[in-house]
């Protein structure tokens, strides 16, 4: 079964079947009401899952990056189901709720709580605030990304305790409390167990290429389990470098030792160019990601476009002289002197007869499109499988042209640099 598919299942069908089980005898009014409310709670239960990085999933989404982008589309919905909740509620049909019971309790918590969720989820959703060109820190951004779990618990209590046509000992009850379970199971989990899934290391090597630091690290212990394309999240125990950061492992040494090539891009990644010295610890958790050449078919094109070029450096490391898979890489830099790692992808070229490497210079060659990628590959592109790492314009842009042409890749494999 397909990730998605058991995800809409555990987050929809399951509640909505049940809720109608339990209360299908109430209004529409009371119907809608409580399956906006179990679907929502099933939703940030699945929510907070989907936050621990969870490896059984990881496969069946796609990717981490595409287990983020499911976890952000279901909280835009429990933003929606909220809404719904609090603004049609359940209206008790029989009896009153006891003043200074536990019912009447969870619903003075739930109210607060459905408000606090709602600005959170809010923020969470908007990275920039519309028509001003200020983008939330990404700092500020985890930490009330955080509260999210907080809310939970508060919502946990109201959901335990509200008064429902249903008690704890019917099928939706047990779902409610199963979910409650899971939720927040994987908070605390979040919060103080993922620090176990952390691997030391020692700094070997900083190099400080022109277009990125090349960083070198050994294992302190046991070493990540890692294959070519991963990424891990990286963090050093340096003030200023504290805060994991996702980088994709840009090589893997035979001795246990990992390559980073970390591109300036931003606060971290900037400090890290200045802090970071050969000696430091990292911290890494990983591997994450199903960006593999392995899954590709038997023509391949492989396109970086700068920095992207990081998981094709370990691509091209793992090809054998012998390697059956034809495969045209394309790296698209500004000048010669911005590619990294570029002796290595020409050695690979040298090594196996079937990889072809075309280095594109926008300096010269001028801007990089459709037209040129197909001039460089000798097969018939809609055969072919396309990998692609870089700017999320180029990817787009790129794609319209080819499909605009008629020549739309037979699958595109592409890793975002971007989680948010
Ligand atoms: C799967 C993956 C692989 C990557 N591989 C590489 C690589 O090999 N080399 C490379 O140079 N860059 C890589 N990146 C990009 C790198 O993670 C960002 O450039 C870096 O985190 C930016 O941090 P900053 O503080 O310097 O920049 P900022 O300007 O603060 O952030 C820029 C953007 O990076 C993202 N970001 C910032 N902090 C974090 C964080 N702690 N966790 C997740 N995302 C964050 C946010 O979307 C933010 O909008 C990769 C990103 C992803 C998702």
């Amino acid at each position: 079964m397909s990730g998605r598919v058991l995800v809409f299942s555990i987050c929809c069908v399951i509640p909505l079947a049940l809720t109608y089980f339990a209360a299908g005898h109430e209004t529409v009014r009371n119907q809608i009401a409580l399956s906006a409310g179990v679907v929502a709670f099933s939703m940030m239960a699945v929510n907070l899952f989907l936050a621990t990085r969870p490896a059984l999933v990881e496969p069946m989404v796609g990717g981490l990056d595409r287990v983020y982008e499911l976890h952000k589309w279901i909280g835009i919905s429990v933003i929606v189901l909220i809404l719904i909740h609090t603004q049609l509620r359940f209206v008790q049909l029989e009896g009153v709720v006891a003043p200074g019971s536990l019912a009447e309790t969870s619903v003075k918590v739930a109210e607060p709580a459905f408000y606090a969720m709602l600005i959170l989820l809010l923020v969470s959703a908007v990275k920039r605030l519309p028509r001003l060109p200020y983008e939330i820190p990404y700092h500020i951004w985890r930490q009330s990304h955080r509260l999210v779990g907080v809310v939970f618990l508060a919502l946990v209590f109201h959901q335990y305790f509200v008064k429902a046509p249903f008690t704890a000992a019917d099928p939706v009850g047990w779902w409610l409390n199963m979910m409650a379970i899971i939720g927040v199971g994987s908070f605390l989990y979040t919060q103080f167990g993922a620090v176990l899934r952390r691997r030391a290391y020692r700094v070997t090597s900083v190099t400080k290429h022109v277009a990125a630091t090349i960083v070198e690290a050994e294992p302190l212990g046991r070493g990540l389990s890692t294959r070519p394309g991963n990424f891990a999240f990286l963090s050093a125990r340096r003030n200023g470098l504290r805060e994991p950061h996702p980088f994709t492992v840009s090589g893997i040494l035979p001795d246990g030792k990992i390559q980073f090539s970390i591109r300036g891009l931003g606060d971290y990644t900037r400090r890290l160019r200045d802090l970071l010295q050969e000696g430091d610890k990292l911290l890494l958790e990983g591997g994450y990601g199903q960006f593999s050449y392995l899954r590709g078919g038997d023509l391949q094109v492989w396109v970086a476009g700068g920095i992207g070029v990081t998981p094709f450096l370990a691509m091209a490391d793992d090809l054998s002289p012998n390697e059956a898979r034809q495969i045209v890489m394309v790296y698209c830099v500004r000048n010669r002197a911005d590619a990294v790692g570029i002796e290595r992808l020409e050695a690979a070229a040298a090594r196996s007869a079937n990889f072809t490497l075309h280095l594109f210079e926008s300096d010269t060659a001028g801007r990089f499109d459709a037209a040129a990628l197909l001039a460089l590959v000798p097969f018939e592109m809609g055969r072919a499988d396309l990998f692609f790492c870089g700017p999320g314009p180029m990817r787009t842009g790129l794609l319209d042209q080819l499909k605009a042409a008629g020549k739309t890749p037979a699958h595109v494999y592409f890793e975002r640099f971007e989680f948010r």
